[in-house]
């Protein structure tokens, strides 16, 4: 299925709204429209993982910008927020199953550890990878990278759209 990615995070976004009430989330988008191929659950479940985060490991008040870019071969999504951060050297371990920080600044927040090793493995299983900028006590960037739909799979159908210059034609967007 084709996955139009703006309207997925608006749902979500909205869907957090009691927790969201205290933070200012806003979405950017730099595309037109931004198209992926996915499973509609699974993409809905790693966005709402990561932004549940973002919610999670900040202060009230705090503000998540979320992003969407392309680079040269990727549709990306970043999720930034002014949070807690992570150590130095903790973030490749975040993705390890049951892999949880424990600082007394996060010792009250709850949690399994589950959430960012199933969006590792969500994204890895759509072709794309997960990074993570953070800073501890300064905040977070985490970026979903995913290929860009190629030419041929987005002309094959026939609902048109346009990215910068160029148009395109789409079967279901949902
Ligand atoms: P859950 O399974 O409920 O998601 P969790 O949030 O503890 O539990 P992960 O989502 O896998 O588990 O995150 C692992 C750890 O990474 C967290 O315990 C937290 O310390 C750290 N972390 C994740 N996202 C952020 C963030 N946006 N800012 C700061 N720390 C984060
Ligand atoms: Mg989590």
């Amino acid at each position: 299925k084709y996955l139009e990615v703006l309207s997925i995070l608006r749902k979500i976004v909205d869907n957090q709204k009691v927790n969201a009430i205290k933070h200012k989330i806003t979405i950017k988008s730099d595309l037109n429209q931004a198209i992926i191929l996915g499973d509609k659950l699974k993409i809905e479940q790693a966005f709402t993982n990561i932004i549940g985060n973002a919610i999670k490991y900040s202060p009230e008040g705090g503000t998540i910008q979320i992003s969407i870019y392309e680079e040269t071969e990727t549709l990306n999504v970043s999720v930034k927020d002014e949070g807690l951060g992570i150590p130095e050297g903790e973030s490749a371990k975040l993705f390890n199953k049951f892999y949880r920080i424990d600082n007394s600044d996060r010792r009250k927040i709850g949690g399994t550890g589950l959430g960012l090793a199933i969006v590792q493995e969500i994204v890895n299983a759509h072709g794309g990878k997960i990074t993570v900028q953070s800073q501890l006590g300064v905040g977070s960037n985490f970026t979903l990278s995913f290929p860009k739909l190629s030419m041929e799979v987005q002309t094959s159908n026939n609902k048109e759209y346009t990215q910068g210059k160029v148009s395109y034609r789409i079967a279901v967007v949902e």
